[in-house]
């Protein structure tokens, strides 16, 4: 039964009436690659690169990360593995780093902003990754995206290493897939807009829930009103994946509602591409994609958006 189940989990997940659901795992260090793989994972649909930063004395050398990163890679190749560049703030302590405190950091000077600031590091990342890029299949995702023109200060910094590299003589993938994670409420609602701008979008349910329901995602004061089922975030998780089709892009997630596996049949019914979880969820929510019917599912998501409160949603999607 066990050989059957992990040799169920390594196979393509598609819906009782064929489609095609990518099924990936999220990864927070080269250590958990092979638990991923044994797992069944078809791609890496999050790979965060926090730990370079926060397990070091120093700001990782360009050297120190085309090393981790090509390793990912070619663990998964010729799978796709989604690398996130860097998202670290006010919340975080990097002892060499000497980030300044913030009242608010969640809302504060991260991800994204804090590369804009500080180019260098996050040239230095983004060169990594280029040279990276020929050992296996990179995309690359931007953390907190709000607004078309971070995505295009972000490619423009991409393509002015890519030129380095290029007259450097280094060897860089013809084509990179460059995306977004939704995570901002902002980002979800515009989602129509910024979706021409990229290659595929990835909802992270961690943050969008916490923005969205104005709960801080690690203050268990208010635990009780977090919660990603909430009809609020899966109506901008609808949105967004509205936003993709009309684009023609994928559209994943990657926030921890992707392997909740009582809502599996919820999130294929609001139209997600590809669903990115930590690897012990994966044959679990592989099993429950092959029982979905979508015509179903659509239908169950549809009643879940109606409901006022997530525990409404939940009782629908135990149904
Ligand atoms: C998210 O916000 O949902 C996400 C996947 O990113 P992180 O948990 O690293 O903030
Ligand atoms: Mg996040």
């Amino acid at each position: 039964r066990r050989e059957q189940a992990l040799a169920a989990a390594k196979e393509d997940a598609r819906t009782a009436d064929g489609k095609r659901i990518q099924v990936f795992a999220n990864i927070g260090s080269l250590n958990d690659i092979e638990l991923a793989l044994q797992s069944g994972a078809e791609g890496v649909g999050l790979f965060r690169t926090e730990f370079l930063y926060l397990e070091n004395d120093h700001w990782p050398t360009e050297e120190e990360q085309y090393e981790a990163y090509r390793r990912v890679l070619e663990a998964f190749n010729p799978n796709p593995v989604i690398i996130r560049t860097l998202d670290i703030g006010g919340d975080k302590d990097l002892p060499y780093a000497d980030l300044p405190k913030e009242e608010n950091p969640f809302l504060g000077h991260r991800a994204i902003r804090f590369c804009f600031s500080h180019p260098e590091i996050f040239k230095t990342q983004l060169r990594a990754l280029l040279r990276a890029s020929v050992h296996g299949t990179l995309w690359i995702m931007f953390p907190m995206i709000e607004n078309v023109s971070e995505i295009r200060q972000a490619k423009e910094l991409l393509a002015e290493c890519r030129a380095e590299l290029v007259n450097e003589g280094v060897q860089v993938a013809e084509t990179i897939p460059v995306g977004i994670m939704i995570e901002v409420p902002a980002a979800a609602v515009t989602a129509d807009l910024l979706a021409p701008e990229v290659d595929f979008m990835s909802i992270g349910t961690n943050d969008l829930t916490q923005y969205t329901l104005a709960a801080d995602r690690g203050n268990e004061q208010v635990a009780h009103l977090y919660d990603a089922a909430h009809p609020a975030v899966l109506r901008l998780v609808r949105q967004t994946c509205l936003a993709g089709k009309k684009a023609g892009i994928p559209v994943g997630m990657c926030g921890e509602l992707a392997g909740d596996t009582n809502m599996t049949e919820i999130l294929v019914g609001l139209g997600l591409d590809e669903l990115s979880m930590s690897a012990g969820a994966i044959p679990e929510v592989k099993a429950r994609i092959r029982s979905v019917q979508t015509d179903a599912a659509e239908a169950k998501s549809e009643r879940a958006l109606a409901q006022s409160d997530p525990d409404a949603v939940r009782r629908i999607a135990q149904e």
